[in-house]
C-alpha cells in the first residue's frame, strides 16, 4: 500500500507558513514503514531540531482505480480516519531552499501515526467534519472540512490521472492551521466530532 498526501489544503494553514494557495493540489508521499498504528508512541529522531505536528482526515481507499471522474469519486473510500502527518520542519525548510525533494522531511520513520478508522456513515457530513488536535489536554489544531481547499473527490479524480490507487492505500487530506514542534514527553490525542481515535505519546 501507499500514502498519499496532499499539501496547502486549508487556505490558514498556507497563509501560516507563508505559502502560496495553490490552483491544483500538491501531493506527496510517504512509505508504509512511516505508519504507527495501535496508540505506539513516537519516537523523536536525532536528524531534526523540529519535529511539527500536522493533524489530518486521512481517506482510506476501497477500490481499484485510474482516471477516476470526480462525480464516481466517493465510491472509492468507505473509511475515514485520523491521522498525523509528523514533518521535520528544519529539513523541510532547507528542502525547499535547495529545490531538493521533501522525503527527507515527510517520509521517515513514524511520520505517520493513523487513528481508528470510522465508516462514511458513522458521519453526518464528511462535506463537515469537525477534527482537532490536543496535546496535553490543549486543543492546538482545530479544523472542519468544509475549509478544503480540494474536496476529497476533486483530491482523488486529481490524484489518480497520475497514480493508480489500489485498495487499502490511504489519502493525508492536509492540515488546518496550528501546526507546531512537539516534545518528549507530549500527550497528543486526535479526534473527529469529539470521538478521540487516536491517543499517543512522544519519547
Ligand atoms: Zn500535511
Amino acid at each position: 500500500m501507499k500514502i498519499i498526501c496532499i499539501g496547502r489544503n486549508y487556505e490558514d494553514h498556507a497563509k501560516e507558513l507563508n505559502h502560496p494557495v495553490p490552483e491544483e493540489p500538491i501531493f506527496f508521499m510517504k512509505p508504509d514503514s512511516a505508519i504507527i498504528n495501535n496508540n505506539k508512541p513516537f519516537f523523536l529522531p536525532d536528524f531534526s531540531e523540529e519535529i511539527h505536528h500536522e493533524v489530518e482526515i486521512v481517506l482510506k481507499i476501497c477500490r481499484l482505480g485510474k482516471n477516476i471522474n470526480e462525480k464516481y469519486a466517493h465510491r472509492y473510500y468507505n473509511e475515514i480516519g485520523i491521522g498525523i502527518d509528523f514533518t521535520a520542519r528544519d529539513l523541510q525548510r532547507k528542502s525547499i531552499e535547495q529545490g531538493n525533494p521533501w522525503e527527507i522531511s515527510k517520509a521517515f520513520d513514524g511520520a505517520a501515526p493513523l487513528g481508528k478508522f470510522l465508516r462514511k456513515n458513522q458521519l453526518a457530513d464528511i462535506n463537515s467534519i469537525n477534527f482537532q488536535l490536543n496535546i496535553n489536554n490543549k486543543t492546538v489544531q482545530k479544523g472542519n472540512t468544509k475549509d478544503l481547499i480540494f474536496s476529497f473527490d476533486k483530491l482523488i479524480a486529481y490524484i489518480s490521472r497520475f497514480i493508480t490507487l489500489k485498495i487499502g492505500d490511504l489519502i493525508f487530506t492536509g492540515t488546518p492551521s496550528g501546526v507546531g514542534p512537539v516534545k518528549i514527553g507530549d500527550h497528543l490525542t486526535a479526534s473527529i466530532e469529539g470521538m478521540i481515535l487516536l491517543d499517543f505519546y512522544i519519547k
